[in-house]
């Protein structure tokens, strides 16, 4: 059997950036995840200043900046477009000295990878459960694989193994709506460069439009979501992801439609949305968790990766402070529990307005976004963004 210092469950956002960081430390890491190879998902994300931060201290700040775009303001729209309030991002990323930048998933993939290098990250490796004894912990794999090590963390998403053998009475929440996404390289780049662009419309579905970039042979690449809702684990007819999507923004204001009408059916996920209620504990013994699988949030504020990223580097901070490994986990939760608690009630909140569907009720919240002086919102982002997740 093999034997390892740190095993990481799960080689998304969360465990990659877990790895350089526990590298950085001194310590000696591997990754397992269960897919067979990283794929390029039709999916973007938002990584504010507090994850910029983090890459900074990771060394890949600069890599991370270069695969994606600078994000400047966001412009929410009624449905038909009518502007309901504007967002300065720029004026936050100033006063902070770190931008926010909007990339693919799959590149931000292709930046951790190439920074952790070769024989860190097995691929093809599904845990299916642990046992720990005499202080080390046995991580069991689908394929019969056994590996051995000090310290186990499971960075494996909001459906974690890890977690339902820790707590099998924790479910995560279904939050009524679900998502749609996807990637399009177009001609034109429909938006100003930096520019994000928001529509609220009726039945409570909300659509967010944003620049990832150059793409190939002078095209630009847009991201788009759709959250409307749905019932638990709906599915879509086969072929049918992008008639779902027009099914609910059919005359609103462009570029919605045609950019959803020119994204290849391929380049379109749907996921339903759910949270997990904050955890009293987060791990026993040499075991702990880590991004998704530990707090799970909803997407309203664009912070569930960006709170993995600051987990990695806490993580890394006590179990190179402290020799008693076991401790240091402990450590690791305490300083962790309450800042991402926080961040998740926050980001319910801000999604509490979003999705309304009656249409008084929506009539009065698109007044209120007009009246609201534009500094509350900023000042909300700039309350969490701002943390310093490592004092
Ligand atoms: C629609 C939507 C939009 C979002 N937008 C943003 C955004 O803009 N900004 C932001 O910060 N966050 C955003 N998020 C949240 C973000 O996607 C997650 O918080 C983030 O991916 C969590 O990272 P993670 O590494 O903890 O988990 P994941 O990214 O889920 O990675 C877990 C990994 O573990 C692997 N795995 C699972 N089970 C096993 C197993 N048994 N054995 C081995 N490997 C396993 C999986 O294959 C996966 O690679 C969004 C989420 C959604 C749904």
């Amino acid at each position: 059997m093999q034997s390892r210092g740190v095993i990481i469950i799960g080689g998304g956002v969360g465990g990659l950036c877990a790895a350089i960081a526990l590298r950085q430390a001194g310590l000696e890491v591997a990754v397992y995840e269960r897919a067979e190879s990283y794929r390029a998902l039709g999916a973007g994300l938002s990584l504010w200043p507090n994850a910029m931060r983090a890459f900074e201290l990771l060394g890949v700040a600069r890599e991370v900046a270069g695969a994606g775009v600078e994000w400047r303001e966001t412009v929410m729209h009624r449905w038909d477009g009518k502007v309901l309030s504007r967002l300065a991002v720029d004026t936050l990323c100033r006063d902070l000295g770190q931008p926010t930048v909007g990339l693919l998933r799959a590149e931000l993939h292709q930046v951790l990878l190439r920074a952790l290098g070769p024989d860190v990250v097995h691929l093809g490796a599904a845990c299916t459960g642990f046992h720990v004894g005499n202080d080390r912990v046995r991580v069991t794999f689908a394929d019969g694989r056994q590996v051995e090590g000090d310290c186990l963390v499971g960075a494996d998403g909001l459906h974690s193994v890890v977690r339902q053998q820790l707590f099998p009475e924790v479910r995560a929440r279904y939050k009524g709506r679900t998502s749609w996404r996807g990637v399009v390289s177009v001609t034109s780049p429909v938006l100003p460069e930096g520019s994000q662009f928001e529509l609220y419309g009726p039945g409570g579905a909300r659509v967010g439009i944003y620049h990832m970039g150059r793409g190939p042979e002078g095209t630009w690449r847009m991201y788009w979501f759709l959250m409307a809702p749905a019932p638990a684990g709906g599915r879509d007819a086969e072929g049918g992801h992008r008639e779902a999507v027009l099914s609910h923004v059919r005359g609103w204001a462009e570029p919605v439609e045609s950019l959803i009408r020119s994204t290849p059916e391929s380049a379109i996920l749907r996921t339903d949305i759910h949270d997990l209620e904050p955890l009293p504990h987060w791990g026993d013994g040499p075991v702990t968790l880590l991004g998704d699988a530990a707090h799970a949030m909803v997407t309203d504020l664009a912070q569930g990766a960006c709170q993995a990223i600051e987990d990695a580097l806490v993580l890394a901070k006590h179990l190179r402070a402290d020799s008693d490994k076991v401790r240091a986990l402990r450590t690791y939760e305490s300083r962790r529990r309450p800042r991402t608690a926080y961040v998740s009630e926050l980001s319910l909140k801000a999604g509490s307005l979003r999705y309304l569907r009656p249409p008084l009720a929506r009539w009065a919240r698109d007044l209120l976004m007009q009246a609201l002086p534009r500094s509350v919102a900023l000042n909300t982002l700039r309350s969490v963004v701002s943390h310093d997740f490592l004092a």
